[in-house]
Order: C-alpha cells, then structure tokens, then sequence
C-alpha cells in the first residue's frame, strides 16, 4: 500500500504549490483538511487510521488519536507550539514530532507589536469612530521610550525586543533558561516576574504553553501588574486565566489587552466579546504570506525526511 498523508493545516502550500508537489512528487497519497477549520478529535481520528505521516496545524492531537493511528510514523508540526500533542504518546511510539522552528518568528513579532501599538494609538477604534461621523480629535498615548516586558526571550521573544529597541523602550525579560551574555547581546534586562509586573508599561507572553506556564498569568498576576499596563499574548490561550483577565480588563487592573489566542478557539466565553478594551484575533499571528510559504516548504521537507528515515 502507498504513503498517505494527513493534512490538516488548512494554509498548507496555499501560496506557492511547490510543496504540496513535493509530498504529490513522492507518490503520497494527500487527504486534506475538509472542514476549512481547526479539526475536532474525532474528525481526525475517522481519517487517521492508514495514515503514515501527519502535516498538523493546532488541532488536537491526543492519546486516543495515537492509538487509532497504528502506522503512524512521523509528525510533521506545521508551525513551533507541541501543545497540542499527546508528547508522551509520541514518545513511547518513537514518533518524531518535527516543527518549523524560526519560519513564522517575524510574522509573530510584527503582530504582537502591531497589537501593542494598536492599543496604544488605538488606531482601529478612530477608524470605527470616524465612520460613525465622529472626526474629533481622539487623544492616544506614544510607546516610544515606555517598558516593555517580555516573558519567555526565544525565537519571538528576540524579534519583539529588536523591535522594542527600535522605539527606544526599555526592555525587561524573564525567561529562566536565559543567560546575562545573551541579555546582554540584545540590550535587555534580565528580571523576576514581580519586578516586571511592577515595572512594564508593555507585557507580551512568548513562551511555550507547558504545565510552568499555564495559568501563569492569573489573578495575582494581574493585580501585580500596573492599571496602566496593555498585555498582550500571542503564544497561548492556555497561559493566561481567562477568567480572570475579563476581570482585570472589567475592572481597570490593567488598561487594555490584545489577544491573538484562546482556551478555546473559537473563544467559548461570550462575554469577553463585549470588552472594549479587548483587541481580538483569531490566530493569524503567524498568518503572513511569507511565513506560510517558509513553514509549508519547512513542514513539506520535515515529513519527508522522517517517512524516509523510517522507511
Ligand atoms: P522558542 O522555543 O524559541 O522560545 C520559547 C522561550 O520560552 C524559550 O526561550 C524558553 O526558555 C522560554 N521559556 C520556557 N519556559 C518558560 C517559563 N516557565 N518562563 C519563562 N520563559 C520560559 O519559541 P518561539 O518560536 O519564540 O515561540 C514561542 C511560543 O509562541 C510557542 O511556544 C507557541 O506556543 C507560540 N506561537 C504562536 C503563534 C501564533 O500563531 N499565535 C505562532 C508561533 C508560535
């Protein structure tokens, strides 16, 4: 029997056909996401059986899938994020799990940035305002030189203080796994988390969604940061409490949000919607024609290498 390929993100070689050609080259058999959304488990599961190899996007990717997929040999993560997948089903299967690791770092970056700059000249509401007639002159605050406090300092984490160093903002990270010599390359401060709750005007989150991390922005978290403070979270609905940020943004703990992730996506709590000073996004951080093109050669070229090292 040939090599079948499940393809569930939805962008895949969406541009440039190339490497859709290359899996097509290769005598794969290509079953592609029909719903034109994330994929629920048992969707994937009712396609996963013969399966050899998986281009996964965010859908869900857990225990009872692993055990429906008996010749899966390789997962191919379109995109950096393995939150998704049962790790330790991987694991005890020898299943690789590759990612296109650097492919969507500026396409993040511009968004997280363009989120926090949005929130800050508020840029979309003047365009809603002067639609409705209201042409008045609607007072915003600058980001040149305010704080910008980064939490998680990987691939993204870097792009966004480049960008921070190009406002002049001073830029305080926590990341534990992060050296001085490194902090020191790129002119950041290395903090502890109370001090950068305490200290930044900007809070972006880019760290993995792991046990450390979820829920790390929670109640308290809120309370420690300023009522001036935007936050932003391109990384993962699961590290901050929903819950608790409707709270904070509802009660002025902080000024504003601009949030590209959820818990659940679509969000389930309709009453975030209602928020004004929620900035929504649907998950297109990594959206960018440039980054979709890197991560579809990158994911194309990754399954490709694990089929052929197993086979
Ligand atoms: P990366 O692996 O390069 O960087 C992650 C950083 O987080 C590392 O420096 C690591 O040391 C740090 N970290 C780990 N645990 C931590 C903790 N407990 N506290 C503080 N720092 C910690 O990854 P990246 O490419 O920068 O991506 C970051 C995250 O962004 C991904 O894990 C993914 O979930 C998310 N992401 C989202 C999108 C999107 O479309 N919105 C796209 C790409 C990535």
């Amino acid at each position: 029997m040939g090599v079948k390929v499940l393809v569930t993100a939805r962008s895949f070689s969406q541009n440039d056909k190339t490497p859709k050609e290359m899996l097509l080259n290769k005598g794969y058999e290509i079953i592609s996401n029909p719903f034109g959304r994330i994929m629920t488990e048992n969707e994937i599961a009712e396609l996963i059986e013969d399966v050899d190899g998986v281009i996964l996007g965010v859908d869900p990717f857990g225990k009872d899938i692993f055990e429906r997929a008996q010749k899966l040999k390789v997962i191919s993560r379109y995109g950096v994020g393995i939150d998704n997948i049962d790790k330790d089903s991987a694991d005890s299967r020898d299943i690789p799990i590759y990612r296109t690791v650097g492919a969507n770092t500026q396409a993040v970056a511009d968004y997280a940035f363009g989120l926090m700059l949005d929130l800050t000249r508020k840029i979309a509401f003047i365009d809603r305002e002067c639609r409705k007639g209201n042409w008045k002159k609607i007072k915003t605050r600058e980001m040149n030189g305010k704080v910008l406090g980064l939490i998680g300092f990987g691939a993204i984490g870097k792009a966004v203080a480049k960008r921070g160093a190009g406002f002049d903002m001073r830029v305080l990270v926590y990341d534990p796994f992060v050296n001085q010599e490194m902090a020191q390359e790129y002119g950041v401060e290395l903090v502890e988390l109370d001090q950068l709750y305490a200290e930044s005007d900007f809070i972006s989150l880019h760290v993995p969604l792991i046990d450390a991390t979820y829920h790390m922005i929670n109640a308290d978290a809120f309370k420690a940061m300023k009522p001036t403070a935007v936050l932003v979270n391109t990384a993962r609905g699961g590290i901050v409490d929903e819950e608790a940020m409707y709270h904070a943004l509802k009660n002025g703990e902080i000024a504003a949000a601009g949030v590209d992730v959820f818990d659940v996506e679509p969000p389930s709590n309709p009453s975030l919607m209602e928020l004004d000073n929620l900035l929504v996004g649907a998950h297109c951080a990594a959206s960018s024609v440039e980054a979709i093109d890197k991560m579809s050669y990158m994911a194309a070229e990754n399954l490709i290498k694990g089929l052929e090292e197993r086979n």
